[in-house]
């Protein structure tokens, strides 16, 4: 199997260099060839020719081809379609904040959570996405839009903790000085609620955002439309999300789509905000967005205030989330794998 320079840390870049007879420093400068966006050894011009031919024996530059990209005409928000080498293709989204552009990025080729509201999960988990094709939706994003991305969530399609070992090995090779540099305090990571990986993250020592999707105040709901919660109900999942908290000392982001007419009650809210009570914790209410093979639909705007409101009156710190590149479909959930 040919390797991946991209999916090396930069210490095993080191190591691996050694022992193909190359000095140490050669990884400096491989690192952050790969990390710029060159596509080939031909590119890296400060290595020798036998350099480049020694590493082409057994390694490769992966790349992503910009199959389609479309740019919302409301906000400027950029979703690409990438093609992988192997011919599949994945969704990414870049948006524009006033701190920074962000990127929306994506850890597997489909997903096998079954939430029952969301587009990425039809269809089933193809495979997972290596540590470099992760990277490379950040690399090819930004140099098409010329400007440096500063933030990143894992909020694509795919869980990411269903990818975990892929996914922990990006994130340390983001970060790393030599590469894009970009700091864990700008790296958000939202999970559905895969209970044992959550306590597995937060020995990790990272001081990145942890998002969890709750949707429901309880297991009955969160049962009916998110397949994950009978494996690891509510309870377990709240005991999990305040040992992340106590562990790393950050603050959880929990993710809550309103579904007209089955979790948007004021009794929801309620029941909400009992879970909640007491914890560091921040509420990010999502209208849920439309996906063409399911009915649910959105409450009107005073619904939704409304709810939103309630929460705050409890005690609870939330927000209604904007709604960014919702005329392009790169909304959350509306991300889809597509299969050659
Ligand atoms: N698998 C991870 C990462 C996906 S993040 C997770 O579940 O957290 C995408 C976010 O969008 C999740 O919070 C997901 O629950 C939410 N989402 C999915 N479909 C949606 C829809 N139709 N409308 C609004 N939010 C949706």
């Amino acid at each position: 199997m040919m390797i991946d320079l991209k999916d090396l840390s930069y210490q095993e870049l080191t190591e691996y260099l050694v022992k193909i007879g190359e000095p140490k420093f050669r990884a400096k400068q491989i690192f952050t060839w790969l990390h710029r966006g060159c596509e080939s050894f031909d590119e890296m011009t400060n290595l020798s020719k036998e350099t480049r031919k020694k590493l082409a024996e057994e390694c490769f530059v992966s790349t992503l081809k910009i199959r389609e990209k479309y740019v919302s005409k409301l906000d400027k928000t950029t979703k690409y379609l990438f093609e992988l080498p192997d011919g599949n293709c994945i969704e990414s989204v870049v948006m524009y904040y006033k701190h920074g552009v962000t990127i929306c990025i994506s850890s597997q080729i489909g997903c096998r959570m079954g939430c029952n509201f969301c587009a990425s999960t039809i269809g089933g988990l193809y495979r997972n996405l290596t540590p470099g094709e992760i990277l490379n939706q950040i690399i090819f994003a930004q140099k098409d839009i010329g400007e440096r991305i500063s933030n990143i969530v894992m909020m694509g399609i795919g869980e990411p903790l269903d990818n975990y070992d892929n996914v922990i090995k990006f994130l340390r090779n983001v970060n790393d000085p030599n590469g894009l540099n970009i700091g864990y305090r700008h790296i958000s990571l939202s999970t559905c609620g895969i209970v044992p990986k959550i306590y597995e993250l937060a020995k990790e020592n990272m001081q990145i955002t942890l998002s969890v999707s709750l949707h429901a105040p309880n297991n009955e709901i969160r049962n009916s439309i998110m397949p994950v919660n009978k494996k690891y109900p509510v309870e377990e999942l709240i005991k999990a999300c305040k040992d992340y908290i106590k562990t790393t000392t950050r603050r959880i982001s929990f993710e809550y789509s309103l579904i007209s007419g089955v979790n948007d009650s004021e009794k929801e809210a309620e029941e909400l905000a009992r879970l909640l009570k007491g914890m560091l914790a921040h509420v990010n209410l999502i209208p849920v967005n439309k996906i063409e093979e399911r009915e649910y639909k959105k409450g009107n705007k005073e619904q939704i205030r409304r709810f939103c409101n309630r929460l705050n009156e409890l005690g609870i710190n939330a927000t209604v989330r904007r709604e960014l590149g919702s005329d392009i479909q790169a909304s959350c959930g509306q991300l889809r794998k597509k299969l050659l």
